[in-house]
């Protein structure tokens, strides 16, 4: 039986246009899907089948992409593990998906789980090349499971079928629109959806790919010279570290997608007047990526949120049960085609988070009547002081335009008096002089929000979506008191 995925259907109507550049090599639609047409065949020799768990340690290059799109050609389904976790953490990730196979690259580090399972990329080259059934079409077969970036509890593996990704690029397909000339800059993991999504919508709507192996200030200004790149993602501290550089937007730069987590005010403002399209975004692995965008055109008029849920997703702002006003805040729920299947092997979490359809966030935010979402935070680092909601992040971002802060982290202390009190992690650039600091706050913050504790680090602990490690953060302080 003949089936045709994404990109072999883009090999047939772009054969010639340049789907991937990586590791210094380049690729047309018509070149990558042969490549992937290969390598699916030494998959089926190991042998991967349709239906099998695969997970994948690979750092960003042209393997870990042709992987991606093999897996997908097999029917098989994939699990990119986070390089960054140590194989103490990657062990209760693995035993919870039981993967048929592990893939990695020379050097990776694992958990030292059955060897047998564990394959390298020479291994799968070396695998004879089998004869295979691509994976007949179906919307709703299991492709991706992707663990969050949560770092306290149980292993969250969300699960992301065919139609999840599709949506998730029409749902910005239809918010940005596609041109034959879109050209995306890839500075992120692949593991984070984030990263994933831009693979998916590259052979959706044929658009080219220049993948970089990590992101680096030089690697993405010598890119912005050289490759006409009209689409780029990017978290928070990367947009800042440009911004810092002074690396100005090439002109043929249309979009440039900011999310992963909070982003400064501050910062959004300062990308539009050096001239970067950024469009503030929100969304979750849960969601297969944004399922918010504000468009830079309409983003002086709406600062502050992440604009409107993409077609047709729909955002309810709830207490419970309880369907909210318009600007109340309150926990984001979701409705839409991108929502997930729901968590590998965990039902009641599945329950719990996933009802009739709405996906119950985690995050609070508010919907203005005209339906823009501004993100509060996240509703576990809510801090409550004598009843008062206090929001990490509101206050984070104030600290970060003291001129001598870099960095900051602000969290809930357990108090006798007022239930919890607010402390602030700094990381500096120079010396901060706490009373100045205070007396900069008093003018910008109501006086119960007020830090009342302050921290030094080296280094505010962040995951490569750039959120901040709250719970990693008040280990290390608690050590350090000892
Ligand atoms: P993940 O848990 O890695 O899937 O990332 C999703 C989470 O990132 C959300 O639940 C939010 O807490 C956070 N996040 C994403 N976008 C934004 C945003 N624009 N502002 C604040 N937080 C965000
Ligand atoms: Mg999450
Ligand atoms: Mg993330």
């Amino acid at each position: 039986m003949h089936s045709d995925d994404w990109l072999s259907v883009q090999a047939e109507i772009h054969p010639r246009r340049l789907a991937l550049a990586a590791d210094g090599q380049h690729w047309t639609f018509e070149e990558l899907d042969e490549a992937v047409d290969g390598l699916a065949s030494h998959l089926a020799g190991l042998p991967v089948r349709s239906g099998d768990r695969v997970a994948l340690w690979f750092w960003p290059g042209a393997p870990l992409v042709l992987l991606i799109y093999a897996l997908t050609r097999l029917g098989a389904v994939m699990i990119p593990l986070n390089t960054r976790l140590t194989p103490a953490e990657l062990a209760p990730i693995l035993d919870n998906a039981e993967p048929a196979w592990i893939l990695h690259q020379p050097g990776a580090s694992l958990p030292a789980t059955e060897a047998s399972r564990q394959k390298s990329w020479a291994d799968i080259l070396a695998a004879p090349r089998r004869p295979f059934v691509r994976a007949p079409w179906d919307w709703e077969a299991l492709n991706t499971i992707i663990y969050t970036s949560g770092t306290t509890g149980v292993p969250k593996g969300v699960m992301l079928a065919l139609r999840q990704h599709w949506w998730s690029a029409m749902g910005f397909a239809l918010q940005a629109g596609v041109s034959a000339t879109d050209r995306w800059l890839h500075t992120m993991p692949l593991f984070h959806v984030g990263g994933l999504s831009i693979l998916f919508r590259s052979v959706i709507q044929g658009s080219g790919v220049i993948l970089l192996p990590r992101f680096d200030v030089s690697l993405v200004a010598e890119s912005f010279r050289r490759d006409e790149i009209t689409l780029v993602s990017l978290v928070p501290t990367m947009l800042q570290r440009l911004l810092a550089a002074d690396v100005p937007p090439p002109k043929s730069l249309r979009l440039v997608l900011l999310g992963g987590a909070p982003a400064a005010p501050d910062l959004i403002e300062r990308a539009w007047r050096q001239g970067y399209p950024v469009a503030p975004t929100y969304g979750l692995t849960e969601t297969a990526s944004q399922i918010a965008i504000l468009d830079p055109v309409d983003g002086p008029a709406h600062r502050g949120t992440a604009g409107r849920a993409t077609v047709p997703t729909q955002v309810e702002i709830r207490d419970g049960e309880r369907t909210l006003p318009p600007d109340t805040a309150g926990e984001i729920y979701i409705t839409g085609p991108t929502v997930a299947l729901g968590y590998w092997r965990q039902p009641e979490l599945t329950q719990a988070t996933f009802r009739s359809g709405w996906l119950k966030t985690g995050d609070i935010g508010q919907l203005d009547t005209r339906h823009y979402l501004t993100v509060l935070d996240r509703r576990r680092d809510l801090i409550i002081r004598g009843g008062e909601n206090i929001y990490p992040t509101e206050i984070e971002q104030i600290l970060k335009t003291f001129p001598a802060i870099a960095d900051a982290a602000v969290f809930g202390r357990p108090d006798p008096e007022w239930g919890q009190r607010v402390a602030a992690a700094i990381q500096a650039v120079g010396t901060v002089d706490l009373g100045e600091l205070r007396h900069f706050l008093s003018s910008r913050l109501a006086s119960y929000k007020m830090p009342t504790e302050y921290y030094f680090v080296d280094q505010i602990p962040r995951t490569a979506s750039g959120k901040i490690l709250r719970t990693q953060l008040i280990a290390q302080l608690a050590e350090h008191e000892g």
